[in-house]
């Protein structure tokens, strides 16, 4: 049987917030979608030429190309996570906290980081506790393509690249709609991938390559392009009441936002509603409304980290969310007024202009404000709710999950071709790169000769001991990362 071709593209992200993994697993199985359609086309294809299908006669089989379409092995890897070291991790780590206890000094922390100066000086003090991760993630995986889906890990993946001498295309996907961190758009990437204009004319005023830059939307999940039951079988399959408007309260994967304020706003005004809140990983906001959901004077449902969002989103008529770019494109996919009750400062004071700008819903800045907007739409035939209703199906582009994957594998060497690791500079990389290996036959090393005697004979006899043995007697290791023989043939 005929062995299908494999492509690898590495995606890196980090569970800051969960838009950079909803964007990172929307792309995903955006390409799932489009190899499957690859294989259908080619297998429907292959059948005509060896003439089992109907139509053989009439094509011409020279005009058919037998080249299997490869089949993608997708990485998706919180690098800061699984690669950075102390005290790297731990300071990503306070993003939740941070937004959801002191915005203000979040916000801070982002305007004085979003300056060339600034960001080279952070990025200076971090790249050791996260250099040596990246190569070893890198040589591991060895993708064929990587994408970046978090503005902090670009320069850093950059530079391993540069260390490791071997040309594998790096994209950037932005997720933020308009006001964009500096360090998104670090110099030497392949293609930047934007959703908004806004964003395009932030990259060309840095100028960087125009020729780069794609404006292809925000990506969010094939789901919210595919046809579901109707608003009245959602409702009745949550629990809803039938007849009653549906609010739909959320404060992105962390359940920031002044959700809280929100619900409270709403029950204390009695409106005619019912709510759908979304706490998302907040389980001390998800505990405190389970306890006190009772006492509310509108009915209401409570969920924590949901995995349905687009049944959630189309169960209801209005969303009430803080200014997170993901939820803000998945709800104008679904048709959604936003009601806007909180931002990050700094990071997404754009998407709150992207917001009012465009119609498609209000920033409240504060419980009355928030209670009026919410009457307005609500109100039986709402003109509000008519034109926010237009504005979000001219605006929303619910497949650009499938543009945007298109171009990342666009960038993948056609089947056949020799990909980066199939060089001779990469065969030399991948062992020099087992860092983890290195140290522990050092630490191996000294520990045998602490042994007595007898002990020392089963030692030398275990697996992990004859493992490296074998790999020295193979000429490991050889040779430390960095030091590439710029004279060394890179092309095959
Ligand atoms: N989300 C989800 N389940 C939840 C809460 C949020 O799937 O319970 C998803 C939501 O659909 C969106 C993402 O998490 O895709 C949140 O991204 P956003 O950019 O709005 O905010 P962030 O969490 O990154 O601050």
């Amino acid at each position: 049987m005929e062995k299908i071709p494999q492509r690898t593209i590495l995606f890196l992200i980090a569970d800051t917030g969960a838009g950079h993994r909803s964007a990172a697993n929307a792309i995903r199985n955006a390409i799932t979608l489009i190899s499957q359609k690859e294989q259908e086309v080619w297998h429907a294809r292959q059948q005509i030429v060896s003439g089992t299908s109907t139509g053989a006669r009439e094509q011409p089989a020279t005009a058919v190309s037998s080249a299997s379409p490869p089949a993608y092995r997708i990485e998706i890897v919180d690098v800061f996570e699984e690669y950075s070291r102390f005290p790297l991790r731990e300071a990503v780590k306070l993003y939740g906290p941070a937004i959801r206890y002191n915005p203000k000094m979040y916000g801070r922390v982002f305007r004085l980081s979003n300056k060339y100066r600034s960001l080279t000086a952070v990025q200076t003090v971090a790249s050791p506790l996260i250099h040596n991760g990246l190569l070893r993630l890198i040589t591991s995986v060895q993708p064929d393509v990587i994408v970046s889906i978090h503005p902090l890990l670009n320069q850093f993946t950059l530079k391993a690249l540069q260390d490791l001498h071997l040309h594998i295309p790096f994209i950037t996907v932005v997720t933020d709609l308009v006001s964009l961190h500096y360090s998104w758009f670090a110099p030497g990437a392949d293609a930047y991938i934007v959703p908004t204009e806004e964003a395009r004319e932030l990259y060309l005023a840095r100028k960087l390559d125009p020729d780069r830059v794609h404006v292809l939307g925000m990506p969010i999940d094939p789901k919210f392009t595919r046809p579901t039951a109707s608003k009245q079988e959602l409702q009745r399959k949550i629990g809803l009441e039938p007849g009653l408007p549906v609010v739909l309260l959320v404060g992105g994967g962390d359940g920031a936002g002044g959700l809280q304020v929100a619900v409270r706003a709403i029950s204390r005004a009695r409106l005619p509603v019912q709510l759908l809140i979304i706490t998302g990983r907040n389980k001390r906001l998800y505990a405190y409304l389970q306890r006190t959901r009772k006492n509310l004077r509108v009915p209401a449902k409570v969920f924590g980290f949901v995995q349905n969002m687009p049944e959630m989103m189309r169960a209801s008529d209005v969303i009430i969310t803080k200014a997170g770019p993901g939820t803000i494109n998945e709800a104008l996919a679904c048709d959604l007024p936003i009601i806007l009750s909180g931002y990050v400062p700094g990071q997404e004071e754009g998407n709150v202009d992207f917001v009012l700008k465009n119609d498609v819903g209000i920033l409240a800045h504060d419980s009355i404000e928030l209670v009026d907007g919410l009457r307005r739409l609500i109100k039986p035939g709402s003109v509000t709710m008519r034109r926010q209703v237009a504005n979000a199906k001219r605006l929303s582009r619910p497949h650009a999950s499938f543009d945007i994957a298109s171009c990342i594998l666009s960038f993948l060497l056609p089947a056949g071709q020799p990909g980066p690791w199939q060089t001779s500079l990469a065969r030399n990389r991948r062992p020099s790169m087992s860092m983890r290996l290195r140290s522990s036959e050092v630490r191996l090393r000294s520990l045998r000769r602490r042994l007595p005697r007898m002990t020392r004979v089963s030692f030398l006899k275990s697996p992990v001991v004859s493992r490296l043995s074998r790999m020295r007697a193979s000429g490991f290791p050889p040779r430390f990362i960095g030091l590439a023989d710029k004279n060394q043939d890179n092309t095959t």
